[in-house]
């Protein structure tokens, strides 16, 4: 136990072979810094990343490990140089623990596309400390990766949307989402549902894009004013040259997903945005260059912390509030195995149990 009383453990990987099989770990956490802030958890998410890593589907990770990356709990400690924060403040911390702070990307609010960044699992500080997520007792992180959950959002609502959330508010607010503005949304489920509810909340016309019919009627609900059935031959025509942004949540593609298709219902300059990443061995479908020549094509990865303080504002002023399931975290590998099959409706937020 620190003299802190926070006590570091997590439901952690311990053999490769049983990717949902997380066993209670006492693990080391991160050395205390100045800048730093010691969270006790109360609420993590479930993401697609802590499938994609378990399963070593990005690659063959550290162990033992402790996944997890929306995760909301209360201040227990803060360093001597922390401005920000006070013991008893009800805080997130999303997929990033750190960066160098000082790279252009960083002073220019893009720091999750620092050189240096540092994931909040799954990787190592300088020091060698290697990075646990939030299906765990307690983090630590630089001030700069806590963010302060407004009183009117509940810790269950917040957590999801430090990184499925954030995720996706990123890319609609640097493009253009608003008033006047057609959305698409490829895929509903935990980003793609958050796509939906942002974009209604900035006031764009949004259509949704699924081959689920059991979705259809949740997916009216969250707001969207369409959704197309991608079972359907030739669903695309109609929309030809209608979107102004396209964002696709899809993590996995097939040589012959139609993405010229997608495309090609995007309005010039449109912007095709992916959020999704499939696992290494994934490619894009095959492209030609006829199928982006009115459009732009990119990606994006998490936010800022500045884009996370205007999204939890989007999120207290329209109260607008994700659909979630709750677990105790025990469930943990139900919850990831669901997740993997598909089952969410349309995120898992398991809440602390490790005593
Ligand atoms: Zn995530
Ligand atoms: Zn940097």
């Amino acid at each position: 136990m620190s003299p802190h009383n926070v006590e570091f453990k997590g439901y952690a990987l311990t053999d490769p072979s049983k990717w949902n099989d997380l066993k209670v770990t006492s693990f080391q956490p991160k050395t205390f810094q100045p800048e730093d802030v010691e969270i006790a958890i109360t609420h993590c998410g479930v993401c697609g990343s802590d499938v994609h890593t378990l399963t070593q589907g990005w690659g063959d990770t550290k162990l033992p490990l402790v996944v997890g990356h929306e995760i909301v709990g209360k201040v227990t400690r803060v360093g001597d140089k922390v401005t920000e924060f006070k013991p008893g403040d009800r805080v997130g911390v999303g997929a990033a623990v750190g960066s160098c702070l000082q790279c252009r990307a960083c002073k220019e609010d893009y720091e999750s596309y620092c050189p240096k960044s540092i994931s909040t699992y799954n990787e190592q500080y300088p020091d060698g400390i290697v990075t646990q997520g939030g299906f765990s007792s307690a983090i630590r992180a630089h001030e700069r990766y806590v963010f302060p959950i407004p009183d009117e959002i509940e810790s269950r609502h917040a957590a999801s949307m430090m990184c499925a959330g954030l995720t996706v508010f990123s890319p609609l607010k640097t493009h253009g989402a608003g008033p006047g503005k057609k959305v698409g949304v490829m895929g509903i489920g935990g980003l793609g549902h958050y796509a939906v509810l942002w974009a209604k909340a900035m006031g764009a016309e949004v259509y949704a894009f699924t081959h689920d019919k059991s979705k259809v009627d949740d997916i009216k609900e969250m707001g969207a004013d369409h959704v197309v059935d991608t079972g359907i031959k030739d669903f695309h025509k109609d929309l030809a040259r209608t979107l102004d942004i396209l964002i696709s949540t899809r993590d996995v593609f097939q040589e012959d997903t139609p993405l010229n298709d997608y495309l090609s219902m995007l309005f010039v300059h449109g912007r095709f945005i992916t959020v999704g990443l499939p696992d290494s061995n994934n490619s894009l479908p095959t492209l030609h260059a006829f199928d982006f020549l009115p459009c732009l094509m990119g990606g994006s990865k998490i936010g800022s912390k500045k884009e996370c303080l205007e999204m939890l504002e989007l999120a207290r002023a329209k109260g607008v509030k994700p659909w979630i399931e709750e677990m105790p975290m025990r469930d943990v590998g139900k919850a990831l195995k669901a997740l993997k099959e598909n089952e969410v409706r349309y995120r898992y937020v398991l809440t602390q149990d490790i005593m």
